[in-house]
């Protein structure tokens, strides 16, 4: 604490992200990356345009990739804002809708950077317990104060909720926004995207880091009608005009249209997390039902967090929450299909030494 520090720097509790350890050899399954390189054809635009314009700010509407983005979800680009990875999205989506004295309500178990923020922007909340088997209770988001926001999949549980549930939330809430966070949602049955049009205030947040290969590069979007998408720009352009440089635009752009590239990659991962699950569950595991390129599970015998350091002394990093409810779960990210045999294997030798 210092006696400089403004009171929205001494209140709040920022988010600590998984382990990036640069060792080489590591095998990381602990902050849900692709583990494939994104298309080629995403690297050479980036190439191409570190080559050129640099000196030039980028676009401050970034309308190009706003029109891609839309026209690869039916929509219009005035239905598209993005940003500097869907962590800032959501961080904008906070300050543009939700407000101080009006609680907003999110599950127990969930995204951490989500109380992170209410305790930047001085907004209460209420933590919603989720079903003993990790489910959403949807009633209980029903006629909220302040608003909701979920992710779907959830994380860190990767357990999924039916569009039917989202619809009765979002009827449930007709003044206050409702975000869902699809960070997962290429690897799972289906988006709630088609909602803005019948809903207006439902907000959709994607993301590249996930699906798309490109946490690295940090583009996030937000799908909604345009009065949403307008509050956005206004937070936006109130803070910084130029949140995606040129190398992310250039890359993101690539990114829609190498479409066929990315549903390779993205069912690869699916029948892997298929595959690793049953492996799971053959030693012993109980693992949630995963829509997401995640598994979270729990061994009976077995404490989770002797398993991630563990793991760790064999050079493969998963990730381990000390919190309530969940402190007897490890989350782990789904990798190739070799590393996933090389967890496989240091996981038998740690198994057979109890
Ligand atoms: C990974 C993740 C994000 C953040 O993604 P970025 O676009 O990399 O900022 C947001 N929400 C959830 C639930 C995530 O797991």
């Amino acid at each position: 604490m210092s006696r400089f520090w403004s009171q929205a720097a001494q209140r709040c509790e920022p988010y600590v992200p998984g382990e990036q350890l640069n060792q080489p050899g590591i095998i990381k399954l602990n902050t849900n990356e692709n583990p494939y390189s994104p298309s080629p054809a995403v690297v050479e635009a980036i190439e191409t345009e570190a080559a050129n314009q640099l000196n030039l700010y980028p676009s401050p509407t970034v309308d190009q990739l706003r029109e891609r983005i839309a026209d690869a979800n039916e929509l219009t680009k005035e239905n598209v804002f993005v940003g500097n990875g869907s962590d800032e999205v959501l961080a904008f989506s906070f300050m543009a809708f939700f407000d101080q004295g009006k609680a907003i309500r999110f599950p127990d178990i969930s995204y951490s950077f989500y109380p992170v923020y209410a305790r930047l922007f001085n907004i209460p909340f209420k933590s919603i317990p989720l079903r003993d088997d990790f489910t959403i209770p949807a009633e209980a988001f029903f006629q909220s104060d302040g608003g909701v926001i979920f992710p779907n999949p959830n994380a860190p549980t990767s357990v999924y909720l039916e569009l039917e549930a989202i619809k009765n939330i979002a009827n449930q809430n007709p003044d206050q926004v409702v975000i869902i966070d699809e960070a997962y949602i290429d690897f799972a049955s289906g988006s709630a995207v088609s909602l803005i049009h019948d809903y207006e205030n439902v907000l959709i947040i994607q993301t590249m880091s996930k699906s798309r290969s490109l946490a690295g590069l940090r583009v996030g979007y937000a799908l909604g009608n345009a009065e949403l998408i307008s509050g956005l720009t206004r937070i936006k352009d109130s803070f910084n005009s130029y949140t995606l440089d040129r190398l992310a635009i250039a890359g993101a752009v690539e990114a829609i249209n190498a479409s066929d590239y990315y549903v390779n990659i993205t069912a690869k991962i699916i029948a892997t997390r298929e595959w690793s699950f049953s492996e799971m569950r053959k030693r012993g595991f109980t693992v949630l039902p995963s829509q997401a390129n995640f598994l979270f599970a729990t061994h009976a015998s077995f404490p989770a967090e002797t398993l991630y350091v563990k793991l760790k002394e064999a050079g493969i990093l998963i990730r381990y929450f000390n919190k309530p409810r969940i402190e007897n779960y490890v989350r782990i990210t789904i990798g190739t299909d070799k590393q996933m045999q090389q967890f496989f294997h240091a996981l038998d030798k740690i198994l057979s030494c109890v």
